[in-house]
């Protein structure tokens, strides 16, 4: 089993990872999977029209985002949900559990959720002394294996069936087997006393209705439904841009997500909460909060990066990658990865430079762009962040130097011409050395020949042989 060490840097991370000769086969594998189910059931449809109608419905949220918000909590509050305002991570985090210590809460059941990664709410919440359970299957074996998610919805993803034995036989002292069902078993068991003994719940929201002022959450185990009705106290945390105006409009991004992400016409679950228990209701939670988080979204807007905020989270930009396919997800050592993760990590940080790296670390092939359901443009915005990085000078001094030359060497012909001599003869001399090819070069332009030859540049100039070849031509 690879140690993975998020902390290490990037270019370590993605060695470690090239280095794992199970990991691109594992990927591989799923994400396969996943993409023939998603293109049998967008083709079984007008999926280039889901995708049409998808992307409108989205843009027409942010054009008015502060107006569904409104209405949004206006209904929440009608119907008895308490709405909490974060403006960070940290807020947000404050909140959640100042509700979990406030109600007594000992232990907390989780649903998936890709917001509560964004911010650490568990360990915001384990700091707290509260018990923290993932009842998500993918993601309560890496909470078992201590590892963050690696895909937006196939957390555990990376990992091979030996090694998922192994944890259960290591964290749960079961023993070693190699059968899906009794792993699986095992785990429904633990969970569902986990849920009998839980004081509190929190979830994701996959979207929320502006106009009934509910919560949907989609999830195909079923965890989700128990983790918003089974506790006394059921906690959403949000990202602001998950507001759609209404149950049409709920049910259309439904089918572009779940086609898109598991290739299923419907998840096995869609549930739906609208306030707490009423008197004349068996079940349901007392109390029904919900933490409206910003987190760097309005600023993502700013920055020029919103259309990134039309992501469903479906996972296909990941699943057709070319690069996440061969280094998986915690290479990229955010909580976003993939081509999404490559564009809103960097756009949601504080800093742009945070994650440097990740904008780079594309093929820019487009086929991203060609699967998502909401048509995010998603090599423009690489590039255009690409750029922004240039213009923050986040890049080495060597590098930003080495640019400046270039540009003032192809805006003189004088310097252009020399310098092409000059590499002319460097390289050829170079390549005379190494026997035609050019197999290294001193640094930093080792970085290309540690991995593939250089081809010597042309003895002469296009502007040489085009001389001698008119000449010729004038004496013939
Ligand atoms: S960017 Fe598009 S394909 Fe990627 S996760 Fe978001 S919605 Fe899905």
């Amino acid at each position: 089993m690879a140690v993975i060490n998020l902390e290490a840097p990037f270019k370590e991370r993605v060695a470690n990872a090239l280095g794992d000769s199970h990991l691109a086969p594992a990927v591989v594998r799923a994400t396969d999977r996943m993409l023939q189910a998603r293109h049998k059931a967008m083709n079984s449809i007008d999926g280039e029209g889901l995708r049409t109608q998808t992307r409108q419905m989205k843009e027409d949220v942010l054009r008015h985002l502060p107006d569904y918000l409104e209405q949004l909590e206006r209904n929440f509050q009608a119907n008895g949900i308490v709405v909490h305002w974060a403006r960070d991570g940290v807020e947000a985090g404050e909140i959640v559990r100042g509700i979990g210590l406030q109600n007594g809460a000992k232990t907390v059941v989780k649903s998936k959720s890709m917001a509560t990664e964004e911010i650490h709410l568990n360990h915001v919440l384990e700091q707290a002394g509260l018990k923290v359970v993932e009842t998500d299957l993918g993601e309560y074996i890496i909470q078992l294996a201590g590892e963050p998610p690696s895909h937006i919805v196939a957390p555990v993803i990376h990992k091979r069936l030996e090694e998922i034995a192994e944890i259960f036989h290591e964290k749960l002292d079961m023993p070693r087997t190699m059968d899906p069902t009794e792993i699986t078993s095992a785990a429904r068991v633990r969970l569902r006393n986990e849920f009998f003994g839980a004081q509190m719940g929190v979830s994701g929201c996959n979207f929320a209705i502006a106009e009934t002022g509910t919560i949907c959450i989609v999830t195909n185990e079923g965890n989700g439904r128990m983790v918003s009705s089974m506790p006394k106290v059921y906690v959403v945390v949000m990202g602001i841009e998950k507001v759609v105006p209404t149950v049409e409009d709920a049910l259309l991004q439904l089918q572009a997500l779940t086609r898109s992400s598991t290739g299923q016409q419907m998840t096995v679950y869609c549930s739906m909460t609208s306030g707490p228990r009423q008197p004349d209701q068996p079940d349901g939670p007392e109390q029904v909060h919900v933490v409206l988080m910003d987190n760097g979204r309005l600023q993502m807007l700013e920055r020029g990066y919103g259309e990134a905020l039309l992501c469903v989270r479906c996972g296909a930009c990941l699943n057709v990658c070319p690069v996440y396919q061969e280094i998986g997800g915690h290479a990229y050592g955010s909580t976003y990865n993939g081509p999404i993760g490559a564009v809103i990590s960097p756009a949601l940080a504080p800093e742009i430079a945070r994650f440097k790296e990740l904008p780079h670390a594309t093929t820019l092939c487009g086929a991203c762009r060609d699967v998502c359901p909401v048509k995010i443009d998603l090599p423009r915005l690489l590039v255009d962040l690409r750029s922004d990085l240039v213009e923050a000078k986040t890049n080495p001094r060597v590098e930003q130097l080495a640019i400046q030359g270039y540009v003032k060497a192809m805006s003189s012909r004088e310097m252009y011409e020399r310098g092409g001599k000059f590499a002319s003869v460097a390289s050829n001399l170079l390549a005379g050395l190494t026997g035609g090819e050019i197999k290294w070069m001193p640094p930093p332009l080792n970085g290309w020949t540690d991995h593939r030859d250089f081809p010597p540049f042309a003895k002469k100039s296009f502007r040489e042989w085009w001389e001698e070849r008119q000449k010729l031509r004038n004496r013939e």
